[in-house]
């Protein structure tokens, strides 16, 4: 049973692991890290005191205290903790006056760095034997490792046969240290590697034939990826010998990679468990049949740290022994290759390497292919850095076509390019390498079309939170959980801005609260950073709610788009924009496979543009549109009587919130004409603005002046207004302010219409639409209903949202 620093470093930890041992059958060897995070600071440590840094002493005096902490904590007085103590000074001692020695001579050797990092095992063992009550021994007695290519490497044989011997009348309960080791032939102490705790834990269960290897930690076991990457990652139920392999390799932390290969060996099953919640089922790690059924991919993990090294040329091709030369160069200077992908044309290699080791790599490939670079048949080496690999794993995967496909289907939708890839034909690994900055978002892709397709996430931007903006936050806050429940969708706001502030954060707003939280831990935001915050959180399945009316917001939509980033807007600047600005949104929305999308543009909720594109889709052709589009002009001309005279109408329709604040612009037609223009260029006609001819009702001299001199002479016009109401009226019409198309060509302005004619009566605010078509020829489809008003555009933005979601 291996516990890791993060099981001992605490008291809840140590009375954990203490009840866990204590209450085990069997005979058992426990193995132990050094308290969470010393490894660490001791090497902060000596490398402070190497520096001359006087501070190294505020270090040791911290961890020196914290080990008698957690000695106070779990061991009462008496003379058994006289003795621990005794031991455990000791041991502090010798490591003042190591520290103390560096200090002086400032110099720090490796075989000295190694001494040190020893004590963290030491010391952590001696508490926790003391403990749990079980018999100490030494590791570094037994472990044995000797030097190769400058590293230390375990001396397995030698290590076989010492723990054998060690260990040969077993007490019921014994404890060593992890980690550290000794050379073979010079008795220097020395250790296994960061992480390797869990290695000598197997080393030892491999010698004994043990009847299983359990690694205790602060996780409910081996998880479908880095749990502090993916929110949503789970535990894993079980693995084989070779997805965990896989995984580890690339990163998994869990469990330090060389662990798997000896006790794989002797087939013992390992155990992952949760110190702090160890009635969790773990993760069991065994001999596998890969059989086809379960699930195709088990894990995904990552390193970081890569570099991309490329190798071409022409000259490469078809000559033998390139790849030869290529891992033997590499492999005399201890550089270890971590992925390697190669064009079947032969003409270049890419090899992922450390970037640590990427210029002495570069170095040595140049020099072994001097001739061929100064002949020109090869260019010198390449190195690209920053980036980082991903691995999906699962043994299933051979049994299951098109993984491949969605992987990079996956990422591709995402606006993620991959820089390399490789698959073992054994294809229980596929490898790619993306740029750094891409991980986090490659990580959520992946998991999320792997493991959840359960339920699908959609992270959403809400800019503009008037009452459009304000009725949306609401209805996704009212409609979560359901829409979580019966449909699988989560709905995640990670962003929130107004034109003075932004709130972003990945986990998600709390929408109760949004209107405080923005104001308290919103920071200022300009369009530039509402642009640069949104793309670079870099964030899967993401939309942008545009609830604006704002011309600035409108023009990041292009650049939003080629992110990857789908935009809903209500807002109808850009859907009315010069017409190839338009169509270049459409485009480019189509190419970065999301969407761009604004149904609310055009009689709010109504389901107007959805219908004329699934009218054109199916096949028919728009040929004609007739339509009442303004709800502020509907209300003011309904409004009209003999009391209400047309000023007053239209001072009614501001005071009420139907027109805008200045409702010149929807008097002068300009509302119309763009709702006009988005519909005609939805039923396939290439229109303009401009291209709208308008009959207006107000002379241009009141619409051109300031909006005091416009209500100041607006009750001039009401008499003649009244006298042609009286005759309408008298014919048994009324006005309607409607906008058409027929033919390509498009208008707007007032019309009369007889009670016969379906817009007559047409009430309040709201909106009408006659779609004539080559089906519906001779009697057009008609669509009708509230055309304005905060809660049924909201309604339409979020259906708009809904629809990307697919559910
Ligand atoms: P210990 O101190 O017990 O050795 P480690 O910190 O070495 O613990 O390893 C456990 C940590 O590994 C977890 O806390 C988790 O953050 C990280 N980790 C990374 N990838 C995975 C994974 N796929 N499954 C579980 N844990 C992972
Ligand atoms: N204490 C060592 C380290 O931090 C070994 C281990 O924790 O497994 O690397
Ligand atoms: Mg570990």
């Amino acid at each position: 049973m291996k516990f890791g620093g993060s099981s001992v470093g605490t008291t809840t930890g140590i009375r954990n692991v203490k009840q866990i041992v204590n209450s085990q059958k069997g005979q058992v060897i426990v193995v132990v890290s050094a308290l969470g995070g010393v490894t660490d600071q001791l090497i902060k440590t000596a490398q402070m005191a190497s520096e001359g840094n006087k501070a190294y002493e505020d270090e040791l005096a911290q961890l020196t205290n914290r080990h008698y902490d957690l000695i106070d904590d779990n061991i009462s007085t008496g003379n058994k903790r006289d003795e621990l103590m005794t031991k455990v000074e000791q041991l502090l001692g010798e490591l003042r006056d190591i520290f103390q020695g560096i200090y002086l001579i400032k110099d720090l050797s490796r075989k000295t760095n190694d001494t040190i990092l020893s004590y963290g095992e030491r010391l952590s063992s001696l508490i926790v034997a003391e403990v749990t009550g079980a018999a100490w021994k030494d590791s570094r007695e037994f472990i044995k490792t000797e030097r190769k290519q400058g590293k230390h490497i375990l001396n397995a044989e030698l290590t076989n046969k010492l723990v054998k011997e060690q260990f040969c009348d077993l007490p019921q309960l014994t404890l060593i240290p992890g980690f550290i080791a000794t050379d073979k032939n010079t008795g220097e102490v020395t250790n296994l590697g960061r992480g390797g705790s869990d290695y000598t834990a197997a080393i030892v269960a491999a010698a004994l034939d043990a009847e299983s290897l359990e690694i205790w930690t602060d996780v409910d076991g081996f998880m479908t990826a880095d749990p502090r990457v993916i929110h949503s990652a789970y535990t894993i139920s079980s693995l084989t010998y070779v997805e965990a392999t896989e995984l580890c390799n690339f990163g998994a932390k869990v469990v330090y990679p060389p662990t798997i290969w000896p006790v794989y060996h002797k087939n013992i099953p390992i155990l992952i468990k949760n110190t702090f919640n160890p009635d969790a089922q773990g993760t069991v790690i065994r001999q596998g049949t890969s059989n086809g059924t379960g699930k195709a991919i088990k894990g995904i993990s990552s390193i970081d740290d890569t570099c991309l090294i490329t190798v071409q040329g022409l000259g490469m091709v078809g000559v033998i022994g390139v790849n030869r030369r290529i891992f033997s160069t590499l492999a005399e200077h201890g550089i270890s290759v971590f992925m390697v992908s190669q064009a079947s044309s032969e003409n270049s290699t890419s090899i992922g390497v450390k970037t640590a080791d990427a210029v002495t790599a570069c170095e040595v490939l140049d020099k072994e292919f001097s001739k061929e670079i100064e002949l020109g048949e090869m260019f010198p080496m390449k190195a690209e850095y920053g980036l980082a690999t991903v691995a999906i794993v699962g043994e299933n995967m051979k049994h299951t076509p098109g993984i491949a496909g969605k992987l990079f289907g996956a990422l591709g939708r995402s606006g993620i390019s991959v820089i390399a890839c490789a698959q073992g034909a054994s294809e229980t690994n596929i490898s790619f390498v993306v740029n750094k900055k891409l991980l986090r978002k490659s990580l959520n892709v992946i998991h999320d079309s792997f493991f959840l397709s359960e339920y699908q996430v959609l992270n959403l931007f809400i800019c503009g939170i008037g009452t459009v903006g304000h009725s949306l936050i609401t209805q996704i806050e009212s409609q979560r959980e359901k829409l979580m429940r019966e449909n699988g969708l989560q709905l995640n706001v990670v962003g929130i801005a107004n034109s003075k502030k932004g709130l972003f954060t990945r986990e998600g707003i709390d929408l109760k609260d949004y209107k405080n939280e923005l104001l308290e831990k919103g920071k200022d935001c300009d369009l530039n950073m509402l642009l640069s915050e949104v793309t670079s959180m870099n964030i899967f399945n993401a939309v942008f709610v545009d609830c604006t009316a704002n011309s600035g917001v409108a023009s990041i939509y292009e650049q939003l788009l080629q992110h990857n980033i789908s935009v809903v807007a209500a807002n109808k600047i850009a859907a009315s924009s010069p017409y190839d600005n338009y169509m270049k949104l459409k485009q480019t929305a189509h190419q970065r496979g999301v969407k761009f999308l604004f149904e609310t543009n055009v009689g709010a909720g109504l389901p107007i543009i959805n219908t004329i594109n699934d009218l054109i889709h199916s096949g028919d052709k728009i040929l004609k549109i007739e339509a009442v589009l303004s709800g502020t002009l509907n209300y003011i001309f309904n409004a009209l009587s003999a009391e209400t005279t047309m000023s007053k109408a239209i001072a009614e329709a501001k005071q009420k919130g139907f027109s805008e604040p200045d409702p010149r612009i929807d008097l002068s037609g300009k509302d119309v004409i763009r709702k006009l223009v988005i519909l005609a260029r939805e039923a396939g006609y290439r229109l303009d603005q401009e291209d709208v001819e308008k009959q207006l009702f107000i002379p241009d001299q009141l619409m051109e002046g300031s909006l005091e001199d416009f209500w100041k002479h607006i009750p001039e016009l009401d008499e003649g207004f009244e006298a042609r109401r009286q005759k309408l009226a008298e014919q048994g019409k009324r006005w309607r302010f409607v906008a058409r198309l027929s033919e390509g060509k498009a208008s707007v302005g007032l019309e009369e219409v007889a009670s016969n004619h379906p817009f007559y009566g047409l009430e309040s605010s709201n909106n009408i639409i006659l779609l004539t078509t080559e089906r519906y020829h001779e009697y057009p489809m008609m669509i009708q209903g509230y055309g304005a008003g905060a809660s049924v555009t909201a309604a339409g933005v979020f259906a708009d949202i809904m629809s990307i979601a697919n559910v």
